[in-house]
């Protein structure tokens, strides 16, 4: 296929049954298989692909099978690391008696953009959706609990998405560590009802984590 031909390449015409090359096909399935991308995106990724440089095209699949083979979940708050620990929790400066629980790598991204919270997080893996199929045996809990026994935590701040589920998640960690003498908070409403915690902006995550709310206040028995 020349160059010409490649940039005309009509991709609002595109069905499944045009490709010209099973090839180029195979290439836009990978891509479309990913979150978010439909088959016109990828079909315009895998042809902007195709007009780089091979040395950059073996590149590009090196770096996904190397992270893919050498990524690691921190053992200590399954963040994703290049190492064991990850850069947070192996940092003697951060608050190691404040844990920030959070649903997955994005939230962690999020609230250190803050530049509002030094202490170091746990990544849960997910929120508690029984319409999604997924219980508290899904979600990295456990690992969360050693750290309570064993490291001398002091504050968990729960700083999940507030929808239902992340309710429900707060509902359940609270119940199931009221038994430990530690403090659980959960961040300020200052992060609108429904919203994905990834979603919010800087300055309201921010005051969301300064301002917190001990889950007492929030729930009685
Ligand atoms: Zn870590």
């Amino acid at each position: 296929m020349n160059r010409i031909f490649e940039s005309n390449f009509n991709t609002r015409k595109m069905t499944t049954n045009h490709f010209p090359s099973k090839l180029l096909e195979n290439a836009v399935n990978e891509f479309a298989n990913l979150p978010g991308i439909g088959k016109k995106t990828a079909l315009r990724l895998v042809l902007a692909l195709l007009r780089q440089d091979k040395e950059d095209v073996i590149n590009f699949g090196k770096t996904f099978i190397e992270l893919k083979e050498n990524i690691h979940y921190c053992k200590s708050c399954n963040n994703i690391s290049d190492a064991e620990l990850c850069g947070i929790c192996s940092n003697p400066a951060r608050d190691h008696q404040t844990v920030c629980v959070v649903e997955n790598i994005r939230d962690v991204m999020a609230v250190e953009s803050t530049h509002q919270y030094h202490g170091i997080y746990h990544v849960l893996g997910g929120i508690i959706s029984p319409m999604d199929g997924i219980g508290p045996d899904d979600l990295e809990i456990s690992l969360l609990e050693n750290k309570i026994t064993n490291s001398g935590i002091k504050e968990i701040i729960l700083a999940l998405s507030t929808t239902m589920e992340g309710d429900t998640t707060n509902f359940y960690l609270f119940k199931k560590f009221s038994k430990y003498p530690v403090k659980m908070t959960t961040i300020a409403r200052g992060v609108s009802i429904g919203d994905e915690l990834e979603y919010a902006d800087e300055i309201t995550l921010g005051r969301s984590i300064l301002n917190r709310t001990p889950m007492d206040d929030i729930i009685s028995f």
